[in-house]
């Protein structure tokens, strides 16, 4: 796989690795859901150390997860994409979210946490209509 990169909305924070990434998930937790401010967050796990993140405004913001262990959350202070999230209770990977990456296309996840937290809309196939983009108004 060729380097993955990646970056905020504003273009202040960039990410870089040579890493292959481990797995993808979606998360369902409370906290993933306030922090991105959607039904869920998209995660892909690398191995601990691997991220190479630069930008003045990468700033951490620690929280405590719904397991009870600490988490930090590091997002750009001046567009507010959530980045790179690094948790206790798995301190052998580190995570992006998945929005902010370059280049999306091979994402496939292929497991899903706190499933418990699962917005009732989403579960099960989805029946309604599927645009390509924005519906026409
Ligand atoms: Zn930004
Ligand atoms: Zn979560």
């Amino acid at each position: 796989m060729t380097k993955i990169e990646g970056g905020c909305l504003c273009g202040k924070v960039r990410y870089r690795t040579d890493a292959e990434p481990i797995t993808t998930a979606v998360c369902h937790c409370r906290n993933c859901q306030k922090q991105s401010g959607s039904a869920l967050s998209v995660v892909v796990a690398f191995p601990a150390g691997s991220l190479d993140a630069s930008g003045d405004s990468l700033t951490a913001y620690q929280d405590i997860g719904e397991s009870g262990g600490a988490v930090l959350r590091y997002f750009c202070n001046q567009c507010g994409s959530p980045l790179i999230t690094r948790a206790e209770f798995s301190p052998e990977v580190e995570f992006i979210k998945a929005g902010t990456l370059d280049d999306p296309s091979w994402l496939k996840p292929d497991a899903a946490y706190w499933g418990e937290r699962e917005h009732e809309w989403l579960k099960g196939a989805p029946s309604w209509p599927i645009f390509p983009r924005n519906p026409e108004s």
